[in-house]
């Protein structure tokens, strides 16, 4: 296969991975469904087997043969290849059938019996709950650090007895809240268990952050989001530095029979050419959006990068992320009531969970994504009753705006109903 590691990330996405001449040269890879592989000789059956039980060492650069569809196959190879250069310091990478099988794996790869879990809150509802239901009473121990607390975290570090993993999520859902990525990296480092750091790029990468060049050891992706950008499937990722992490994930991938199929993997695929392109149409909508509606009357905050306020904050933005992304955060000064009636009045904007898609998307966090959390997580974490999180599209930015302040009047008008002295 043509080597295409001399041209630059936009270019690979588009030439690495697929060879037209295996596929009748068709210029799209086909999708190669089957769940088995003829070898070429016995021998070759053999060496296959070999490679992956780590017996043999395949050549620097070269798969083994194909052998059963769960431990890899065509597609996921070409995919994998593709999304590489997307990931800036990445070397290989490892596709999931869903963002939470790809966490779940990372966890299953490197946690242990008695080992510690560091990590940022909030985090996503479902890794929070795969923390919390299942590694803990499988004898786990976990250390809970706020985003955007470095001392706190440099502490838990530090600190942890038989520490295994950091996990990091930034920025925060819904809140934005930044956590130094290569602070928390090279007090990891430092630590004579030498964890592992990962981060869930799901909100910024692979376009606006890059932490594997910022010293983690992981970057995991629900490719649901902006990695597939249309809001149609479900998909996980996880990229290394290092290749020997992605094959210890990828030997737990085969047992535990959670690799995309090879459908997904060629609808990912067909889009990763267009993530920058989708990821700075969305983020330059968000920020004329978030930034008009600052100061708005009805609004008690608006959560965006480019409207920080906190000195640490602004600094780790800055330092971190090339653009603010497509989420933002608005918070009402009328509460719940307030919050549902901007839901309700939205026309062009729907109400839905998930992000990252085409299509601008809206929710209440704290009676929907976020439920399952405490009052006390909710209040900590900056969850409150009137607060609206967006995922910005990319519809004509003026369109959402028009129906952004059309529903904010509804919501005005609806409280001079309510309240008629004010
Ligand atoms: C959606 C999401 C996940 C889970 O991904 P799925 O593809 O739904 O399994 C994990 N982390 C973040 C930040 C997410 O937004």
């Amino acid at each position: 296969m043509p080597d295409h590691n001399d041209v630059r990330p936009r270019t690979a996405v588009l030439t690495r991975g697929f060879d037209p001449s295996l596929s009748v040269g068709s210029a799209r890879p086909a999708v190669f469904r089957s769940s088995t592989y003829v070898f070429a000789s016995p021998e070759e059956a053999e060496r296959a087997f070999a490679i992956t039980g780590g017996r043999l060492q395949p050549e620097d650069g070269k798969r083994p043969d194909l052998i059963y569809s769960r431990m890899s196959h065509a597609n996921a190879e070409i995919l994998e290849d593709q999304i590489v250069p997307l990931e800036a310091g990445a070397r290989e990478a490892a596709v999931f059938n869903s963002g939470m099988a790809a966490i779940m794996t990372a966890f299953f790869t490197f946690g242990r019996h008695r080992g510690t879990i560091v990590y940022t809150t909030p985090l996503y509802g479902g890794t929070t709950g795969l923390i919390r239901q299942f590694l803990e009473p499988f004898g786990m121990e976990r250390i809970a650090v706020p985003a955007g607390d470095s001392a706190a975290l440099d502490e838990a570090i530090s600190s942890a007895r038989n520490l295994c993993m950091v996990l990091l999520e930034t920025p925060a859902n819904p809140t934005l809240t930044m956590t130094d990525i290569e602070r928390a990296c090279e007090r990891a480092a430092r630590h004579p268990d030498r964890p592992i750091v990962m981060v869930d790029n799901t909100f910024l990468g692979p376009a606006f952050q890059h932490p594997l060049q910022l010293g983690a050891g992981l970057v995991l992706y629900s490719a649901t989001k902006y990695l597939s950008g249309f809001s149609d499937m479900l998909a996980g990722v996880a990229l290394a530095s290092d290749p020997a992490v992605i094959r210890m994930i990828r030997s737990r991938r085969s047992m535990f029979g959670n690799i995309l199929q090879p459908d997904e993997c060629w609808m990912l695929d067909s889009r990763l050419p267009t993530v920058s392109l989708r990821m700075n149409r969305q983020s330059k909508n968000a920020q004329r959006l978030a930034e008009a509606l600052h100061g708005h009357k009805l609004l008690s905050r608006v959560m965006y990068p480019t409207l920080f306020e906190d000195p640490e904050q602004i600094r780790i933005y800055r330092k971190q992320c090339e653009y603010p992304g497509a989420i933002f955060s608005i918070e009402f000064k009328g509460g719940k009531p307030a919050a549902f009636d901007f839901l309700r009045n939205l026309r062009t904007a729907r109400n839905a969970v998930s992000l990252g898609g085409v299509e601008t998307l809206t929710c209440h966090p704290k009676s929907t994504t976020h439920s399952g959390m405490t009052p006390e997580e909710l209040a900590e974490s900056g969850v409150t009753d009137g607060l609206v999180r967006v995922s910005v599209g990319i519809e004509d930015w003026r369109d959402l705006l028009a129906d952004f302040e059309q529903a904010l009047e509804a919501v005005a008008n609806a409280s001079k109903v309510e309240s008629p002295t004010v």
